[in-house]
C-alpha cells in the first residue's frame, strides 16, 4: 500500500506536473513573467520568500531608499491603462511609493492568487523520468513543473562581513537588505554604519541629522554624484503621460535603456573648456546622466577616464571643507563610472556636519566587534546601533542559495565556478527548461526595461516549446560556448570590467568571489535585443528538444 503522499507522488508522474511553471521570486520581474505565463493560459505558480511583493523594493526598506533611474521610465510599459493610472510623486521615486506601485500591479492584474509568499524555494532537481523539475521549499513542501522560471533579482543575496565577534553585539544592529518593517529608531542614537556603496550614501545622507552621532566606517570611497531628485507636479505628470511612447522608444535605443545616451564625442577632441562645460552641465543633470551621457570613451580610454575623474575629484574638494578628510573621500582604486556610481543628494556634506565622523579602515582596520560597538586598531568606539550596508553576493548568490541541480544531478554553482556560462544569459547546458529573467551574461541596466524583455522572450520560448508538445528544451553545448565566448570577448577593454564590484561579481566577504570576472553582457541593450530577436524569428535553432 503507498501512502497518499508517494500515491499522489505517482499520478504527477502519470498525469504530468503539477504546474506547468514555477517562477521564483515576484519582484519587478516574476510579477510580470506570472502575468505573461498565465495569459497563455498555463497553470503558473510563484513561490516568493517574502510575505508581499516586490523584491528588491520590498527588502530595501532602510531610510533614503529609492531609485537611480528615472520613475517615469522604470515602471511597466506592457499596459497603457496602468501607464495612464499611475502618478510618479517624484523623478526619482522613494521606496515605500515604488512598494506601493508594485502592490498596485500586483492588485490590478490579480497576480497574488497564484503567488505563495513566505515560500523560499531551497532546491531545485530535474528528474528526466518526468521531464520536469521538483521544487522543494524551505518549509519540506514539494511540488512539481514542467518549466522552471528563476525572476531572483541581481542583488537579492545580502552579505554580511566576516568580522570577528560580529555576534557578540549587545545594541541593534541590522544589514540594510533587512531593515526592519517597523523601523528603526535612530533619533539621538550612537550610530555606526559599515560601507559607502550606494546604498550607504542613501542612508548616511539621511539619518545624519536624526542620529545622535553617526560614524562612517570606509573601506572604498566611490564617485558619487548628485542624483538632483525633485517632486513631479500634476502638469509635469501630464506631460510624461502624454510623450510615455517617446520615453519608451528613447529606453530602446541607448545601451543601458535610459533616457541617457552617450556623447558620441570623444574625450580629447573637445578642448578643455568645453569639456568643463560639458561636465558642469552633466553635473546640473538628474539621474545618471554623468555615467550614461558622458563622452564616448569615458569608459574604455585610460587618459579619458583620468580626465573625467579629475573633474569628479574637483566637485569632492569643492564640497567637503576639511581637505584631509576630501582626499580620503576621493577614489584612488577605480576611475570614474567603472563602479556604478552612487546618486546622491547632499552626501558629501554630511562630512562637514560636526556629529559624523570617517574611519578610513584601511588606515585603522576593523579589529573586532565587541558587545560595546566596533574596535579598530587604535580604538573602541561605542554604538547604540550597528548598520551593514555591505552589499550583496551579486548576479550568481541568489543562484548559489538554491540547490540547483540539472541532468546528472550536476549542481549549477559547480558549473559557475569558475564563472557564468549560459546561452543568451537565459539558458545553461545540462538543465533543461530552466530559464532565466536577468540572468549572468543578459543585458543588466534599467531594470525594468531590460527585465520586461527578458520576460517576453522566456514566454515566447516557452510558448513555442508548448505549442510543439516540447516537454524538454536545452541550450546545446555549442550554443552556450559561442554566447559566452561572445561576451568575453565583447568585455575586454572595457574598464568595468577590471575593477572589483558587485558588477563584477566580487564580494571580498564571500569565498571564491574576490576577482573580477565579466559577469554582464556589456555590448548595450539594443545588440543585445537584436540577437535574441534573431534568435527567435529563426525558431530557436541553437536550442536541443
Ligand atoms: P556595494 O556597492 O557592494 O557596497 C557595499 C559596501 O560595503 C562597500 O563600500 C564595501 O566596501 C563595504 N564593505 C563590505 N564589507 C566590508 C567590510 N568588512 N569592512 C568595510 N567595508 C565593507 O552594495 P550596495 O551599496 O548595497 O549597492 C549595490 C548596488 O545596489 C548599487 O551599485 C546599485 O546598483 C544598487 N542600489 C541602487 C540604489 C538606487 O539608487 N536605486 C540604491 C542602493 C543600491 P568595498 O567597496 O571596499 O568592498
Amino acid at each position: 500500500m503507498k501512502n497518499g503522499q508517494a500515491a499522489r507522488e505517482d499520478e504527477r508522474t502519470c498525469t504530468g506536473t503539477e504546474f506547468d511553471a514555477v517562477v521564483i521570486g515576484a519582484g519587478v520581474a516574476g510579477l510580470y513573467q506570472l502575468y505573461k505565463l498565465r495569459e497563455l493560459g498555463l497553470r503558473v505558480r510563484t513561490f516568493e520568500t517574502g510575505s508581499a511583493v516586490g523584491g528588491t523594493w520590498y527588502w530595501n526598506r532602510y531610510p533614503g531608499a529609492r531609485f537611480d533611474s528615472e520613475s517615469w521610465t522604470y515602471g511597466y510599459s506592457f499596459s497603457k491603462e496602468l501607464l495612464e493610472e499611475w502618478t510618479w510623486e517624484e523623478h526619482f521615486s522613494a521606496q515605500p511609493h515604488t512598494e506601493r506601485y508594485l502592490n498596485y500591479v500586483a492588485d490590478k492584474f490579480d497576480l497574488r492568487r497564484d503567488i505563495q509568499f513566505n515560500s523560499r524555494v531551497v532546491a531545485a532537481l530535474w528528474r528526466e523520468d518526468t521531464r520536469s523539475w521538483d521544487i522543494m521549499l524551505e518549509s519540506g513542501a514539494r511540488h512539481s513543473t514542467r518549466f522552471l522560471v528563476t525572476a531572483i533579482g541581481v542583488l537579492s543575496a545580502s552579505v554580511m562581513p566576516t568580522i570577528p565577534g560580529i555576534e557578540s553585539f549587545a545594541g541593534q544592529s541590522c544589514h540594510t537588505h533587512r531593515w526592519p518593517k517597523e523601523g528603526l529608531d535612530l533619533a539621538g542614537k550612537r550610530v555606526g554604519i559599515i560601507g559607502t556603496g550606494a546604498t550607504a550614501v542613501q542612508t548616511i545622507q539621511t539619518i545624519a541629522d536624526i542620529v545622535g552621532h553617526l560614524t562612517v566606517f570606509q573601506r572604498t570611497p566611490n564617485w558619487v554624484f548628485p542624483l538632483n531628485n525633485s517632486k513631479i507636479t500634476k502638469e509635469e505628470m501630464q506631460d510624461i503621460r502624454s510623450r510615455y511612447p517617446d520615453i519608451l522608444a528613447r529606453c530602446r535605443e541607448t545601451p543601458g535603456c535610459y533616457v541617457h545616451g552617450p556623447d558620441p564625442r570623444k574625450t580629447l577632441e573637445v578642448s578643455p573648456e568645453d569639456r568643463e562645460a560639458f561636465w558642469e552641465k552633466l553635473y546640473r543633470t538628474p539621474g545618471f546622466g554623468q555615467w550614461q551621457a558622458n563622452f564616448s570613451d569615458m569608459l574604455t580610454d585610460r587618459t579619458a577616464n583620468a580626465l573625467a575623474s579629475d573633474f569628479a575629484a574637483r566637485k569632492i574638494r569643492e564640497r567637503v571643507n576639511d581637505p584631509i578628510l576630501a582626499e580620503k573621500l576621493i577614489p584612488k582604486n577605480h576611475g570614474f563610472g567603472t563602479r556604478r556610481i552612487p546618486l546622491e543628494s547632499g552626501y558629501y556634506e554630511v562630512y562637514n556636519q560636526q556629529n559624523v565622523q570617517l574611519v578610513d579602515v584601511n588606515e585603522t582596520p576593523i579589529e573586532r566587534i565587541t558587545p560595546h560597538g566596533i574596535r579598530t586598531s587604535d580604538c573602541e568606539r561605542e554604538f547604540d546601533v550597528i548598520i551593514f550596508a555591505t552589499g550583496f553576493d551579486a548576479i550568481t548568490g541568489a543562484f548559489d542559495r538554491i540547490d540547483i541541480r540539472g541532468v546528472n544531478a550536476v549542481r549549477l554553482k559547480e558549473v559557475w565556478e569558475d564563472g557564468p556560462q549560459t546561452y543568451l544569459g537565459i539558458f545553461v547546458e545540462g538543465f533543461p527548461n530552466f530559464l532565466m529573467t536577468m540572468g549572468p551574461h543578459a543585458g543588466l541596466s534599467n531594470y525594468t526595461r531590460t527585465a520586461e524583455y527578458n520576460v517576453e522572450w522566456i514566454t515566447d520560448v516557452i510558448q513555442f516549446a508548448t505549442k510543439r508538445g516540447l516537454s524538454r528544451m536545452e541550450a546545446t553545448p555549442l550554443a552556450v560556448k559561442e554566447w559566452t565566448d561572445h561576451v568575453l570577448a565583447l568585455g575586454q577593454g572595457q574598464l568595468m570590467n577590471e575593477v572589483g564590484s558587485w558588477m563584477t561579481g566580487v564580494n571580498r566577504n564571500v569565498e571564491g568571489k574576490q576577482k573580477p570576472r565579466i559577469m554582464r553582457y556589456s555590448g548595450g541593450h539594443p545588440a543585445y535585443r537584436e540577437y535574441c530577436n534573431a534568435v527567435a524569428a529563426e525558431g530557436y535553432p541553437k536550442l536541443a528538444y
